[in-house]
């Protein structure tokens, strides 16, 4: 088990890879003291994330009704438990902005599961909570391949 796993992180690179320091980039996402402000940062905090086992982080940013929280909970854990990330690039954004209410963010997130690399290319979704400008940015859904 990756037991205090966050623990004296400080200096360490964000692993999405903006160049910042995890602390000053994805963390004030994490511990919700800072929101997104555009659909990107939100994509990137969502792969840091996985990358740091988050799991409420990615169960509060992604709603899926039809799902129990604890199920989710279970599969993300397992999830984030196999999977090693090692990178990610994004490769276009289309609105997501401050002033956009929906955005399009394409990516590709080097992994590996048991020592094998892969990587995921994905179309992902984004819309504010209850479509309104001030709403937080959701990740909804993403069309992914894994190559
Ligand atoms: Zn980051």
């Amino acid at each position: 088990m990756a037991k205090g796993f966050g623990v004296s992180r400080t200096k360490t690179p964000c692993p999405c890879g903006s160049g910042e320091v995890y602390d000053l980039c994805c963390a004030p996402l994490h511990q919700g003291a800072q929101r997104a402000v555009t659909a990107e940062q939100l994509m990137r905090s969502r792969y840091t994330a996985y990358a740091l086992s988050k799991v409420d982080y990615l169960i509060a940013t992604h709603p899926t009704p039809h799902l129990s929280d604890q199920q989710r909970r279970k599969d993300l854990r397992s999830n984030c438990r196999q999977t090693r990330w090692l990178g990610l690039r994004i490769v276009s954004v289309e609105g997501g902005d401050a002033m956009h209410l929906e955005g399009i963010v394409r990516f590709e997130a080097i992994f590996s599961v048991a020592g094998k690399r892969s990587v995921l290319r994905e179309t992902s979704q984004f819309e504010r909570r209850g479509g309104v400008p001030d709403g937080d940015w959701l990740y909804v859904k993403g069309l992914s391949e894994v190559s």
